[in-house]
């Protein structure tokens, strides 16, 4: 099906005579029966039939079914944050003995999730910087390959086709995280992907004004997620902020196409500009990305911090902030990672600094870029 249609059709026959041009937020922790019968059946199918908010309200099936079809997945989960996702995907499916293989320089908080948690329950994990090596590290007692592909700093994709169909001959679930592509530019279920997660807190939303997650899969898959870490961890989404989510999809497939636009037009600016020392996004067309987003880093041609600082600090357009895939185009300079209390600055590149482009006239994003990086020349 066509993304607009599942986006603004799918769902929403309901097959009265009127009905309501923007779905109704289901602000509600239960619903009440007429009947033990009644109250029984949606018992038995609790993933599908409002009975309780935590377990499955109508708002945020609407959007579990139309993410699931833009994924061309059967089902899909929501949750109140892409953490959540990614984690409740992951622990639903493995135990002490089992062995992860995950690619190299995932999000901070995945990558702290295989390396600190996992080992906590005797889960072994494996980090891994190409497509052979992670094939070639599969073990007896490997459950589940997890992919970034491509990863949001430094944007190493992987040839997620031959990963998925040599996992699946060896009954190894795979799950990818998609939050940079969207299902728009990258087709995970085509390459035989089993679980496809999201932090829909970025293009998804798109509108800096909420944190969530999805995860998408088989049937029989997302009903196991939904009965164990789903369930017992919680980490649902309100009505409302599905609601929201509802909203912000209507406007993806624009606003992804302005971004690509922008994102082009200020790469080629860069990839030429003598301040820039590297440009990081992933190589287009690789494997089964079709198309960049408007997620890419930069290394500035300086060591010196406070040069850095300036860069950030002198743009006016350009803000200072966390998360990506925003209307507004956002800087992530790496220095702010050093000293703080979550990650690791050892390796830290002083001039890094990553670009979120939003819907921006790009001539004023190029503009604002050029003046900052006259600072450095
Ligand atoms: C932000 C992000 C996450 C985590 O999502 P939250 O919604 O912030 O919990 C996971 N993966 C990637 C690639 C991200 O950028």
């Amino acid at each position: 099906m066509d993304p607009r249609q599942i986006i603004y059709q799918l769902g929403e026959e309901f097959g009265e005579e009127a009905i309501p041009g923007s779905p109704p937020i289901h602000q509600t922790s239960n619903y009440l029966f007429n009947s033990v019968k009644g109250m029984r059946e949606a018992l038995k199918q609790e993933n599908d039939l409002p009975f309780y908010t935590r377990g499955t309200n109508p708002t945020v099936r609407l959007l579990s079914k139309k993410l699931a079809a833009l994924e061309s997945m059967e089902d899909a989960l929501i949750f109140g944050s892409g953490s959540a996702a990614i984690s409740s995907a992951v622990l639903s499916f493995l135990q002490a003995g089992d062995h992860v293989i995950c690619t190299a320089s995932p999000y901070s908080w995945t990558g702290k999730l295989m390396r600190n948690w996992l080992a906590r329950f005797q889960v072994e994990v494996d980090f891994l910087n190409s497509s052979e090596a992670l094939i070639s590290s599969i073990k007896n007692n490997t459950k589940l390959i997890y992919l970034e592909s491509p990863n949001s700093w430094t944007f190493e994709a992987y040839d997620i086709k031959m990963i998925g169909q040599q996992a699946r001959e060896k009954n190894i679930i795979t799950v990818l995280d998609n939050s940079y592509a969207t299902p728009l530019l990258q087709r995970p279920a085509e390459a035989d992907i089993d679980l496809v997660v999201h932090s829909a807190t970025k293009y998804l939303g798109g509108h800096s004004d909420l944190v969530a997650g999805v995860v998408c899969g088989s049937q029989q898959l997302i009903t196991k997620i939904f009965q164990e870490a789903y369930m017992t961890l919680g980490g649902i989404i309100s009505p409302n902020d599905a609601w929201l989510l509802l909203r912000s999809l209507r406007t993806l497939p624009q606003r992804l196409e302005a971004i690509q636009k922008s994102t082009k037009d200020i790469l080629g600016f860069l990839r030429d500009h003598p301040a820039v020392k590297k440009v990081y996004y992933p190589l287009a067309p690789s494997h089964s990305l079709k198309d960049m987003s408007g997620l890419f880093t930069i290394d500035l041609k300086t060591d010196d911090e406070h040069v850095v600082e300036q860069f950030c600090d002198h743009l006016q357009v350009f803000k200072l902030g966390p998360s990506w895939g925003s209307f507004h185009s956002l800087i992530f300079p790496a220095i702010t990672t050093i000293n703080s209390m979550n990650y690791h600055s050892e390796d830290t590149v002083v001039g890094r600094v990553r670009i979120s482009i939003g819907l921006e006239d790009s001539e004023v994003l190029r503009a604002d870029l050029s003046n900052a990086l006259n600072l450095l020349s």
